[in-house]
């Protein structure tokens, strides 16, 4: 059995990785695809002493790093079930390869999705101008037109966010009013680079083949369709953890976080989570790789405790 067994193979689990292996303790890293995100991420600009990258050579350095070590890695493996340790005191994680594996602690670190509208031009212009991350890629649109899709509270942050960066800022909800905490609205409507559009159905990504250069809407009183012409778009319409698996298992938020104290202690004693599928806020690269390295860390301290047998 594995003294630590991390399940996903993002930034947060190739901390963890490290940190556990680096105790001289059994290491084994489980994951549906090595490298997580970060793979499908373009351009990184944020991951502090590295001011330029691009996501699979960062991905390729996380794997590297985490080869450096005597860590089992598993690629191209879904965990589909966690069972937690019973009198043995051995934790299980059934594959969907029908394998299973058992460890004394187990750092889950399966990261999240964002949601996507699922509208033409949305896939062919991801990266492209179509992100999903402000903290990312606002700086990349400075002085340019940009909209926000989604008026709940991250879009709302996003747009007041992008309005100190940007030239102009269209914010389109769905709804017939955002869903955004009032006193966020109240900042938003006091900005006067931002366009509120509700009953805003975004129908299409336009683009010039290379980039974005609009999008496409319809009123959903009138039916009337409008583009509106910008340089950028954010998707915020939701961030998926990918916890559906573990439903009943551990205790979860209302939105499918796991739920993790500062330590990275889950609801059941010797199961640790870390970075995106937690309740830790910010979803960012350098926060999932210290969470890792605290989760891995904490289920060092756990196993320490263990009676002696
Ligand atoms: P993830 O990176 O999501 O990794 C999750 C891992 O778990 C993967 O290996 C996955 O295959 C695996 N997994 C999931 N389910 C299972 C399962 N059931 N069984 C086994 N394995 C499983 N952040 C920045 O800081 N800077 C940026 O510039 C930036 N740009 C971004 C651009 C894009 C397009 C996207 C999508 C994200 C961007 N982010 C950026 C966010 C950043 O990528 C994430 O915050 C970070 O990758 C989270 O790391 P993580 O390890 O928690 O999860």
């Amino acid at each position: 059995a594995f003294d630590v067994l991390v399940v996903g193979g993002g930034p947060a689990g190739a901390a963890a990785a490290i940190y556990a292996a680096r105790k001289g303790i059994r290491t084994g890293v489980v994951a549906e695809r090595f490298g997580g995100q970060v793979l499908d991420t373009a351009g990184i600009e944020n991951f502090i002493s590295v001011p330029e990258t691009e996501g699979p050579r960062l991905a390729a350095a996380m794997e590297q790093h985490v080869k450096a070590y005597e860590v089992d890695v598993m690629n191209l493996q879904r965990a589909e079930q966690l069972i937690p340790a019973g009198a043995d005191g051995l934790h299980e994680v059934r594959l969907s390869s029908g394998a299973s594996l058992k460890a004394r602690s187990v750092v889950l670190s399966t990261g999240a999705r964002w949601r996507e509208l699922g509208v033409p031009g949305e896939q062919q212009y991801k990266g492209k101008g179509v992100c999903f991350c402000p903290h990312c890629d606002g700086p990349l649109f400075k002085g340019q037109r940009v909209a926000v899709i989604g008026g709940g509270n991250s879009g709302v942050e996003a747009a007041i966010d992008l309005a100190g960066i940007v030239a102009h800022v269209t914010l389109l909800e769905f709804a017939d009013t955002l869903r955004a905490d009032a006193v966020l609205q109240a900042r938003l409507r006091s900005l006067p680079n931002v366009t509120v559009i509700t009953h805003a159905q975004t129908s299409a990504v336009l683009g010039d083949g290379q980039k974005v250069n609009g999008l496409e809407y319809t009123d959903r009183r009138s039916g009337q369709t409008h583009t509106v012409a910008l340089q950028g778009l954010f998707v915020q319409i939701g961030l998926l953890p990918n916890t559906d698996w573990l439903k009943g298992t551990l205790s979860l938020s209302r939105h499918g976080e796991i739920e993790v104290n500062p330590r990275g202690e889950t609801s059941i004693p010797g199961v640790f989570a870390a970075g995106d599928c937690t309740t830790v806020p910010y979803k960012q690269i350098v926060i999932a790789v210290g969470e890792g390295a605290k989760a891995a860390l904490s289920a060092f301290d756990h196993l320490i405790r263990l009676p002696v047998d």
